[in-house]
């Protein structure tokens, strides 16, 4: 499952699309010492950042990205 609060939904949206699946499957997992593709995420603003906590493709592990803003 994917949410986004309000913010963080059009924060995302003004992310061009190849961007946006760029960011999401480009995410470090220290458990696998490897990128990894985020899913099950929650989606929030942290000031000007948008910040993705999700899960490891792979693994299952926490894995988060900070999309500067
Ligand atoms: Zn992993």
């Amino acid at each position: 499952m994917i949410k986004f609060d309000k913010k963080a939904m059009q924060k995302f949206n003004e992310i061009p699309d190849d961007m946006k699946s760029m960011l999401l499957s480009n995410v470090y997992c220290s458990n696998c010492k490897d990128m990894v593709k985020i899913v099950n995420f929650e989606a929030t603003m942290d000031r000007d950042n948008l910040v993705l906590k999700g899960k490891c493709e792979n693994c299952s592990g926490k894995v988060a990205r900070l999309i500067e803003g």
